[in-house]
C-alpha cells in the first residue's frame, strides 16, 4: 500500500507508474492512477500486478498532474471497481487513501441517504463524496472533512477545478514531499522520491499540504501555518 503524487511540467502517468513500481516491495493487490487535463480528471485502475494497469492504459495519457495508489484492502475484495483513486459522481476530485477510516459505515449511510451513488466497497469512497460536497479549494474542504473522519490516513487528492494543485494529509500513514524544481511530488515513502529530487519534507499527523509547480504550503488542520524545514537525501537512489 502506497501512495504517489506528481505536479510539475512533466508528463505525470510515467512518473506515478515508475513510483508505483518503486512502492511495490510494500505490498499491494491492485494499482490505480488519477490525471487531471484540461480541467478532466481520469481514473484507470486494476486489480492485480502494476503491469495489469500499464496494460490498461490508453498510448497517451496526457496530464502533468496526478496521484496514484497501491493498495492493500482492508474494505471490499481486491477488484478492479475497489482500487483506488476514488472519485465523487461528478468526476470532480479524486483521491488515493493509504490507511482506515473506522466512521466509514456511518458516513456511507448518511450520504447514501443524502442521494449519493457509491461505486465501490471501499472505506476510502466517502472521502471522494465528502470533499465534492464543498464548493471552496480543495484544502479547505480538507480541512473541513477529515475532522469528521476516524481512523488513519495518508492521502493525496486532486481537483479538477485547480488543475495543477495536489492537496496531501497524514495522520498515522506517512507522506513525505519531495521539492523539485518548479514540481513537487508526495509519497509515503522516499524511496519513490529519490529518483526526481533530493529534497524532501517529512509530513506530520494531522497537518494538511497544498502542493503546486510553485510550491508548497504545510498548515495545521485548523489551518494554522506549520513551519516545515526540508531535509537532503544522501544519495540513495
Ligand atoms: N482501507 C482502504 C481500502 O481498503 C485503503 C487500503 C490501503 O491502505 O491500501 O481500500
Amino acid at each position: 500500500c502506497g501512495i504517489i503524487a506528481y505536479t510539475g511540467s512533466k508528463e505525470a502517468s510515467s512518473i506515478l507508474i515508475d513510483g508505483l513500481h518503486r512502492l511495490e516491495y510494500r505490498g499491494y493487490d491492485s494499482a490505480g492512477i488519477a490525471l487531471v487535463h484540461r480541467k478532466r480528471i481520469r481514473c484507470w485502475k486494476a486489480a492485480g500486478k502494476i503491469s495489469m494497469l500499464e496494460q490498461g492504459l490508453p498510448e497517451t495519457t496526457p496530464g502533468h498532474c496526478g496521484i496514484g495508489h497501491t493498495r492493500w484492502a482492508t474494505h471490499g475484495a481486491p477488484t478492479d471497481a475497489n482500487a483506488h483513486p476514488h472519485t465523487d459522481t461528478d468526476l470532480r476530485i479524486a483521491v488515493a487513501h493509504n490507511g482506515i477510516i473506522e466512521n466509514a459505515d456511518s458516513l456511507r449511510a448518511q450520504l447514501i441517504a443524502q442521494g449519493v451513488t457509491f461505486s465501490s466497497e471501499t472505506d476510502s469512497e466517502v472521502l471522494a463524496h465528502l470533499l465534492a460536497a464543498y464548493d471552496g479549494s480543495l484544502i479547505d474542504a480538507m480541512r473541513t472533512v477529515l475532522p469528521k473522519v476516524q481512523g488513519t490516513y495518508g492521502l493525496a487528492a486532486i481537483d479538477r477545478n485547480a488543475p495543477d494543485t495536489i492537496v496531501v494529509a497524514r495522520l498515522g500513514s506517512p507522506v513525505i514531499l519531495g521539492i523539485g524544481e518548479n514540481e513537487m511530488l508526495a509519497a509515503s515513502d522516499m524511496s519513490a522520491l529519490a529518483r526526481h529530487t533530493q529534497e524532501i519534507v517529512h509530513l506530520d499527523d494531522g497537518e494538511v499540504a497544498e502542493l503546486s509547480p510553485r510550491g508548497f504550503h504545510v498548515t495545521t488542520m485548523d489551518a494554522r501555518p506549520s513551519q516545515k524545514s526540508s531535509t537532503q537525501l544522501s544519495g540513495a537512489l
